[in-house]
């Protein structure tokens, strides 16, 4: 049993690590909320909390390792600070649920990817009672999906906004299914009113948020699809501009590629994970869509909205990926000519289906496909940033650049980064750029007049 906190008027500290994607960044985002109605103030160093959080992911390989031995590391703290709380969230914390708590005796709550909206009041019931407690979101006692929250002033001019959480895709590589659960779409009334807040806090473009945000809006009483909800945001806030991810291709609807050429707040880049070029292999991993309907709809895509930055995820060496599988990945990204691409190599996540097939590939062959394939989509990405020189670019301003020391930095609507000249006050404003120089990862401009 731990120790009760002593309350006093004193603020508490709160230190958050998180691991993992965006939705993590979100959830412990709104993790910060909840306690800050419970008189919680974040603290940078973890030596000086009353309480910490770890948000942790399982998408990643050696997830488990990695909480282990964080939390390993908390224990000299908790004997020094008795009074210390420590709470596990996120998908490791739902895939382990109780069996952390037996090995971290110094634990004092683990929250599931869905309890983790009732942090505020777990927190109080562990105070309380003095008990500690595994709330998975399958014990019915983890409250809502979403919660209205309090809007914390937000650091920077870009905010995530979660339109939903969950999946029904069952990939066979991926755990997000077992471990957020199924698919459920939040209100719009509910993410309009949050876009509101977010844009009085000087917030200038949100990031809409979900496993897969085409498919949103199923389940709901009121009939609305992911472009509907779009028409609204553009209709009803003042929003400069509006990105999302993540999309399934199967989902991509005309309507939605019309929103492209019809909606200026939405920019013109779509992240559309391909995963592999061969159809074997598509199949295998479940995707329910084939190389060539892929194709299709990015050359239809690109008819609607000419201006439209296409980027993908890949993994190489799938369970059962041949050479002849993988040339087929080649020849796709050939074809396609993403802007970017994030890709990576196969690995085993426990309780997925992928990690059950006996066919694995050699890990030498795995390594030099990714090498290939990398390699290849660099000089694509490369000419395509080259083929920006002397075009004129909105770009908006997101502070000093970490890159150029004395510059600004911000993003065109295609989602390239451009640093510039300029004084740090332009953040938050779109100032019109034009592209001087191009290089693999960022390009450089000068504030045009025209
Ligand atoms: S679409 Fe597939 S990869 Fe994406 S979250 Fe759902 S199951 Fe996982």
């Amino acid at each position: 049993m731990s120790e009760p906190l002593l309350h006093s008027c004193a603020p508490r500290r709160l230190y958050v690590q998180t691991f993992g994607c965006q939705m993590n960044e979100y959830d412990s985002l709104q993790v910060q909320r909840q306690l800050a109605a419970l008189g919680y103030q974040p603290v940078e160093e973890m030596n000086r909390a009353d309480l910490i959080f770890l948000n942790t992911c399982s998408v990643r390989g050696k997830a488990e390792q990695k909480v282990h031995s964080f939390l390993g590391r908390l224990r000299r703290l908790k004997e020094a600070n008795p009074a210390l709380r420590i709470i596990v969230g996120g998908c490791v914390a739902q895939q382990l649920g109780q069996k952390l708590l037996d090995r971290f005796e110094y634990l004092d709550l683990v929250v599931g990817t869905r309890a983790v909206n009732s942090i505020g009041q777990l927190l109080q019931q562990v105070e309380e009672s003095g008990r500690r407690g595994a709330f998975l979101h399958d014990d019915g006692n983890c409250g809502p999906v979403f919660q209205p929250q309090e809007i914390l002033p937000q650091p920077g001019i870009t905010a995530p906004v979660t339109i939903m959480q969950g999946c029904n895709n069952h990939c066979a590589y991926c755990i997000v299914p077992a471990v957020r659960g199924a698919e459920r779409s939040r209100r719009p009334g509910e993410i309009l009113e949050e876009i509101r807040l977010l844009e009085l806090s000087g917030v200038r473009e949100v990031l809409l948020l979900g496993q897969n945000v085409n498919s949103y809006g199923r389940g709901l009483e009121e009939p609305i699809d992911f472009a509907g909800l779009l028409r609204r945001i553009v209709a009803e806030t003042r929003v400069a501009r509006i990105r999302f991810t993540t999309s399934h291709p199967k989902d991509l609807t005309e309507d939605l590629m019309n929103c492209f050429a019809e909606l200026g707040p939405l920019c013109k880049h779509l992240h559309l994970p391909v995963q592999a070029g061969s159809d074997t292999i598509l199949a295998r991993m479940n995707r329910r869509y084939t190389a060539g309907e892929y194709r299709e709809k990015v050359a239809r895509l690109r008819r609607i909205c000419p201006q439209i930055a296409l980027t993908s995820d890949i993994i190489v060496g799938f369970p059962g990926e041949t050479e002849e599988d993988f040339g087929k990945t080649m020849e796709l990204i050939e074809d396609i000519r993403f802007d970017n691409l994030f890709s990576f190599r196969y690995s085993d996540r426990p309780n997925t289906r992928a990690s059950g097939f006996a066919d694995k590939v050699d890990g030498q062959a795995a390594a030099r496909r990714l090498v290939e394939l990398q390699g290849r989509q660099a000089a694509i990405t490369l000419e395509k940033n080259l083929a920006e020189t002397g075009s004129l670019r909105e770009v908006l301003v997101e502070g000093p650049s970490k890159a150029s020391h004395g510059q600004i930095t911000g993003r065109t609507s295609q989602n390239r980064i451009v640093n510039f000249e300029g004084p740090v006050s332009a953040t938050g404003k779109i100032l019109p750029v034009r592209i001087v120089a191009a290089y693999l990862h960022s390009l450089k401009g000068t504030v045009s007049s025209e």
